[in-house]
């Protein structure tokens, strides 16, 4: 079976370790999750992959998606365009190695974040300030922001200073981190409140 692996950057042959197959309901395919072994690396990958019909009695499994570990473009629905496209540059630039790029893609993130927010703001300092003002995000999170501010000055402009792959890493998780709070679990957290206010009291 062939995947990408994430350890080897590259769609390798997989020896498969174990299987389940899923039950069949409301006529889908049948579909069942591998535990798969990269032949390269030896890591393990987990996929899921669904029967393909390919003659008139012949099944054949579809090459497998990813489940574990997460692949790169496996963003919450509820981000909205204007931050999602950069989380996704974001990545791929990581993947790439290019950090001070992701860097300043992740920086772009959250100008999406601010610019959501309010369309008049232009830039990311006084963006991440309004969105502290206005409740968006709390004192840790609106810290994340800074820090993550600085360094996609330091990746945007021609300096002799590198952005580290392990900073960069650290900047792709406080965008999405910053991106999930503000977008999904405050979204969430809106529908909570309002079930619970439509519930009938005790
Ligand atoms: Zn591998």
């Amino acid at each position: 079976m062939i995947i990408e692996c994430p350890h080897c950057d590259s769609r390798v042959e997989c020896l498969v370790r174990g299987e389940i197959q899923e039950d069949v309901e409301f006529g889908g395919p049948p579909t069942k999750v591998v535990l798969l072994e990269c032949k390269v690396c030896h890591n393990p990958l987990l996929g899921i992959t669904e029967s393909l019909q390919v003659g008139e009695n012949e099944y054949e499994w579809d090459t497998p998606g990813r489940l574990w570990p997460e692949p790169e473009t496996n963003l919450d629905w509820g981000i909205p365009e204007i931050a999602r496209n950069s989380l996704i540059e974001a990545k791929v630039c990581f993947k790439a190695k290019a950090y001070s790029a992701c860097a300043v893609m992740c920086g772009r993130a959250i100008e999406g974040v601010c610019q959501h927010h309010d369309p008049k703001i232009r830039n990311l300092q006084t963006g991440l300030q309004k969105l502290k003002n206005d409740g968006v995000i709390d004192e840790r999170i609106y810290n994340w922001g800074e820090a993550l501010r600085l360094s996609r000055n330091l990746g945007a402009h021609a300096t002799t200073e590198k952005v580290i792959r392990e900073d960069a890493h650290d900047l792709l998780d406080f965008a999405l981190a910053i991106c999930e709070y503000v977008f999904v679990l405050n979204e969430k957290f809106d529908r909570y409140q309002k079930r619970k206010l439509n519930q009938p009291n005790p």
